[in-house]
């Protein structure tokens, strides 16, 4: 049994790097022509978007903050004018930005609470309207375990992450009728630029959780991106897959 999504018209969020850019080679990898959104790395994006190419299938990178309404709406009909539609949304650009509740300022709630949790809302909203009227589609929505359990310093992220789970459950509700499938992943701690960036101690943290004894790999949470898009799947809807290598086990 193989994963085929030769056809199918994909959008991810946040492609340019890490997680977001190992889902795009994947997808492509599995048949999908990939547009991908980024607002600061302009080179990774293009670099993304030839790599997508390389495999075989067609590629968009494209510059877009989700956090904007507009842009994500303007995105979406570009997509759809140059490829007749979007058959997959991956949602997936996100930021972190901790600190503890009582230093935490309003700029750092509201930074990731828009980027993170209205994001998703934005595309998911944008794409939501075609996918009805053609009664189907796949949306996967990338949250955390953090969103499950939350996470100390983490008050803004957690919110936002636990946020996407709420809005992934409603939207299967609301669109399953119409055989559309909006199932979230949940990784644990993968190396990628997001975690680079986190102290050692969070790190050996994580390792002294994961059952697995290593820290994940963002390839790993690709690959059940492209089975939960795909029809293997097409029976699983308002579900929240951890892949954390057994880090939390809820
Ligand atoms: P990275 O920081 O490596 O990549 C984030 C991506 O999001 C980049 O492509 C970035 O593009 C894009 N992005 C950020 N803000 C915006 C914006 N406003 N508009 C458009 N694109 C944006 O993060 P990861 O790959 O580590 O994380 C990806 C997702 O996985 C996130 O939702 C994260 O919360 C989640 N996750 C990650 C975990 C981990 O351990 N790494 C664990 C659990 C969940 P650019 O910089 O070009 O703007």
């Amino acid at each position: 049994m193989k994963i085929d999504l030769s056809g199918k018209h994909a959008v991810v969020t946040g492609g340019s790097m890490g997680i977001g850019n190992a889902i795009c080679l994947a997808l492509a990898r599995c048949g999908a022509d990939v547009a991908l959104n980024y607002r600061k790395h302009a080179a990774e994006a293009e670099a993304v978007a030839e790599q997508v190419r390389a495999a075989g299938t067609k590629a968009l990178a494209i510059q877009a903050d989700v956090a904007s309404f507009k842009d994500a709406q303007w995105m979406i009909d570009r997509v759809t004018k140059e490829w007749g539609g979007v058959d997959i949304l991956v949602c997936n650009a996100g930021i972190n930005w901790d600190g503890m509740i009582w230093k935490m300022t309003e700029e750092q709630w509201d930074a990731v609470i828009a980027t993170n949790l209205k994001g998703y809302f934005n595309y998911i909203r944008a794409v939501a309207p075609q996918m009805k009227e053609r009664q189907s589609g796949k949306i996967v929505t990338i949250t955390s375990i953090n969103g499950k359990r939350g996470k100390l310093g983490q008050a803004n992220y957690a919110a936002s992450k636990a946020g996407i789970i709420g809005l992934t459950k409603t939207c299967a509700r609301d669109l399953g009728k119409f055989s559309i499938n909006v199932n979230a992943v949940a990784p644990g701690l993968i190396e990628t630029d997001m975690m680079a960036q986190a102290p050692q101690s969070v790190k050996d943290l994580a390792l002294s959780e994961i059952l697995l004894g290593r820290l994940g790999k963002p390839e790993e949470v690709a690959n059940v991106v492209c089975f939960l898009a795909s029809d293997l799947a097409r029976h699983v809807t308002g579900q929240v897959l951890n892949v954390d290598g057994g880090q939390f086990l809820g």
